[in-house]
């Protein structure tokens, strides 16, 4: 079973979206689980503080590396990445969701505050995830999100295995635009390659759809595409 640990202040985030749906469903059928750790239980004074004032000043307070790694070090050890949710990390993709999936599972530690003592990053090898160039008010969301790009990847999860060969990034390409029922909506008809029922065809439109709007919208993954199809 693929197992999920979070350390946060907040266990009562969790399993929050994750008990919903696709995610929900793979829990309560023991493809996945998942264990949430109350950071504050790892603290040692009667007030149970995680938190104290940067040192050299300035705004807000850092989570205590001593207190974060006894917290880390109650979660049974084993050989799954321990990852710290970090607007300095190295942003998530798709592929390394995939990698994640493919493993035994992961260890989350979910930040407060200005984030945590730079000491405790070092000492427990925590890999830095981000999930993009903006600050959340908390890893928690962060942790959630990870997790749904990872359980929905888990053998048996997904309904059909296709869907996720052909979703947005498995090959690099942001996906195709999708159509159903009606067939015309305020005006605007589903293309008529879409309705002609020839698959060779339909597969040629779509790769070509996904190719502009990818070339549109991420000129960085476009790069890397040609890159690859084109190799120097
Ligand atoms: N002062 C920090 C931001 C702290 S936000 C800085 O400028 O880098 C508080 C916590 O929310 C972080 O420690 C992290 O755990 C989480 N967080 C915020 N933004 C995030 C993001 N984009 N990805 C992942 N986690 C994030």
């Amino acid at each position: 079973m693929w197992r999920a640990s979070v350390l946060t202040i907040f266990p009562e985030m969790f399993p929050g979206p994750l008990g919903v749906s696709l995610a929900g469903k793979a829990l309560a059928a023991n493809v996945w689980s998942l264990d949430t750790h109350d950071i504050r239980n790892a603290a040692t004074d009667k007030h149970r503080t995680v938190d104290d004032t940067p040192a050299g000043g300035g705004p807000g307070m850092v989570m205590k590396a001593d207190v974060l790694a006894r917290a880390l070090d109650g979660v049974p050890h084993d050989t799954r990445p321990r990852l710290l949710m970090s607007p300095r990390g190295r942003p998530l993709t798709q592929a390394r969701a995939a990698e994640l999936a493919r493993g035994l599972g992961v260890v989350i530690l979910c930040a407060r505050f200005e984030g945590v003592d730079e000491r405790l990053i070092k000492a427990r090898k925590l890999e830095e995830v981000s999930l993009g160039d903006f600050v959340l008010s908390g890893g928690e969301p962060a942790a959630i999100a990870l997790l749904d790009a990872c359980v929905r990847l888990l053998p048996g999860v997904m309904g059909k295995e296709a869907s996720a060969a052909e979703e947005s990034f498995a090959d690099g390409l942001l996906e195709y635009p999708q159509y159903t029922r009606p067939p015309v909506f305020e005006g605007e008809p589903i293309p008529e390659v879409l309705t002609g029922g020839d698959h060779a065809k339909v597969a040629q439109w779509r790769r070509e759809q996904a190719e502009k709007l990818t070339r549109e919208r991420r000129p960085d993954l476009w790069a890397a595409y040609l890159a690859r199809k084109r190799p120097n």
